[in-house]
């Protein structure tokens, strides 16, 4: 069965590349009918990771991705890897090591002077003696000196090191006992039983650390795909000064789970030309095979553009509880499903769905004064009072074709031309000169407040 897991450090919130990794992980086990599972990587104690798991929990909730089982906590774990510690130790596969830090600054400013790569030397490795009073010792892990550590990534295919060129004895536990980095990860991947490991290319440098510690800790050592990063338009690594970063701030900015998951699958992955993907579309077609080995590009025109299809195209029971998490409720409004319909097509994020929907279903408070300088004088307001007139005749639950045809026997008995009408009457019902058309905007509202609108443009 394959088992993939995401193993956030916490800070707080989810970023958006991790929410790539952890989708790529997802999908790898859904389709595979596997497991997915979450791991907090909470060693570093200082940091809150109740936070950490609160933030990753409501993303993950409103992008509709779920886990299997218990999430585990590395900072419940350390038990666990003081066993395997002790054991290694216990194997000779490790061994502890006495050198005081001014010793080992001592062999990385030779090594320098002499132009060489700073590295831990093995003096303690085959050290029998008695040990040096006063230092507690760190724990390092016997790394192969010679020979290749090699690995077949699932992006980026053979992967070779020269165990000479990037390897030293490794601390794998610090010298008040707390496990490094490495040692952890392994542990926890073998022990949740990982048969594949997603995760950004950042950390292939540690893959042949880690490797070193599956063989010498006798566990399996699982398929590695390092995913290429994510760069921003200028090709620097992704960063706030690019855009958003935290998952939970594209919701507040109004983007729907489905336009952002979408966006995500497809930076770094690709199925033929296809750009729409429903979360099941991406469950049924994904192949890791098909991920980029090189770095993407974030573009915020194209997550704009996916936005604006979902916006189009969801049911209006979803996009209307998108707009309800965004505080913004339909329930109640009149005609809320024709109103939906036409906002829909004018609106890149929900947010601007909401603006001009309180626009429509709020009278105006106030009007915009361009607009106001622009099209309202004496001769629009005497045309506005004669068409209210007209109106009265209306049915209040008239439709946006009736309303039309009204209006076009209105103007052709009163010798005007739709322009004269249009814009006084834009402001008069939302109180800008731009919105949906007027004819649905009048359905919407109905014949009733369409004539209290235009009295209260009337009396100022
Ligand atoms: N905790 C690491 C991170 O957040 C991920 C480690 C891994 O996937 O192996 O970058």
């Amino acid at each position: 069965m394959i088992v993939t897991r995401f193993a956030p450090s916490p800070t707080g919130y989810l970023h958006i590349g991790g929410l790539r990794t952890a989708l790529y992980s997802y999908l790898y086990a859904r389709k595979n009918g596997g497991k997915f599972l979450l791991r907090i990587e909470d060693t570093d104690l200082k940091r809150n990771s109740e936070d950490a798991v609160r933030a990753i929990h409501e993303a993950f909730a409103w992008c509709g991705l779920d886990y299997d089982g218990e999430v585990e906590y590395q900072s419940k774990r350390f038990e666990i890897y003081k066993k395997y510690i002790a054991a290694l130790l216990e194997r000779g596969l490790a061994y502890r090591c006495y050198m005081s830090k001014d010793e080992l600054d001592a062999l990385r400013a030779e090594q320098e002077a002499r132009g060489e790569r700073a590295r831990y030397d093995g003096r303690y490795r085959d050290f029998t003696g008695t040990p040096p009073a006063g230092i507690e010792p760190v724990i390092r892990i016997k790394a192969p000196l010679s020979g290749e550590i090699k690995f077949n990534d699932g992006i980026k295919g053979e992967i070779k090191f020269n165990a000479a060129d990037i390897l030293d004895d490794f601390i794998i536990a610090r010298s008040d006992g707390t496990p490094t980095y490495n040692f952890v990860v392994v542990v926890d991947d073998a022990l949740m039983g990982v048969t594949d490991v997603i995760r950004g290319d950042d950390h292939l440098s540690n893959t042949p650390k880690q490797i070193v510690l599956y063989q010498a800790l006798g566990f399996s050592v699982p398929k590695f795909y390092h995913v290429a990063m994510i760069n921003g338009e200028d090709g620097k690594k992704l960063s706030k000064r690019h855009s958003a970063t935290d998952v939970m701030e594209y919701k507040a900015m109004g983007y729907l789970p489905e336009a952002l998951l979408n966006f995500l699958v497809r930076l770094g992955w690709s199925h033929g030309d296809d750009e729409i993907f429903s979360l099941s579309d991406m469950v049924r077609l994904f192949d890791p095979a098909h991920i980029s080995k090189s770095a993407s590009t974030y573009n915020t025109s194209k997550l704009e553009w996916l936005n604006a299809h979902y916006i189009k195209t969801l049911p209006y029971k979803r996009l209307a509880a998108a707009c309800d998490e965004l505080g913004f409720s339909f329930e109640g409004v009149p005609n809320k499903e024709l109103l939906l319909d036409i906002l829909r097509e004018r609106s890149k994020t929900l947010l601007d769905m909401i603006a001009s929907a309180k626009s429509i279903v709020n009278a105006p408070n106030s009007y915009d004064e361009k607009a106001v300088n622009k099209f309202i004088n004496d001769e629009a307001l005497a045309l506005l009072a004669k068409f209210k007139v007209a109106l009265e005749s209306a049915s209040d639950a008239a439709s946006a074709q009736e309303f039309e045809e009204l209006t076009n026997e209105f103007l052709s008995q009163s010798e005007k031309k739709l322009k004269d009408l249009a814009q006084p009457l834009r402001i008069a019902m939302t109180g800008t000169s731009v919105s949906p058309g007027i004819f649905e905007v009048m359905q919407v509202i109905g014949k009733n407040e369409v004539i209290n609108r235009i009295n209260k443009l009337i009396k100022g």
